[in-house]
């Protein structure tokens, strides 16, 4: 197995096959391999913090609509726009004639990313350093 191949298996059972971010199951062929720290930003966190973007620990697996979504943003901007998202979908007419005929429901986003949910339900010895990473 080669070496790229290696590493993006490892992403992928990062969260037990689930994308990081929503937690949906993801088969390792669709999985999208985010960078946690926007590649775009490599050298504000080279500079500053020290982190390399490429590393390991900064890969994470994503959904196709997770890793759209995000797109170049940095974790705490994700976690804002994540934040704010039940508000924009209260504007959408046909969303609010399905909340009103039971058929959907609104609620805000809880403020844990799932890995940051995985991350608590395991043994700290196991924790990667993406915790360390994200502070
Ligand atoms: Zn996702």
């Amino acid at each position: 197995m080669s070496k790229a191949k290696a590493l993006r298996e490892r992403v992928h059972q990062k969260y037990g096959g689930c994308c990081a971010y929503c937690g949906t199951a993801i088969e390792y062929k669709q999985m999208q391999v985010d960078h946690y720290l926007p590649q775009c930003k490599e050298k504000f966190y080279s500079r500053r913090f020290k982190k390399d973007v490429h590393a390991e620990s900064n890969l994470m697996p994503a959904c196709r609509r997770c890793n759209h979504y995000k797109r170049a943003r940095t974790p705490k901007q994700f976690r804002e726009l994540m934040t704010s998202l039940h508000e924009r979908l209260q504007e959408i007419y046909i969303l609010k004639v399905a909340v009103d005929f039971g058929i959907a429901t609104i609620k805000p986003f809880d403020g844990k990313f799932y890995f940051e949910k995985w991350e608590e339900k395991q043994p700290a010895a196991e924790i990667k350093d993406t915790a360390a990473i994200a502070s």
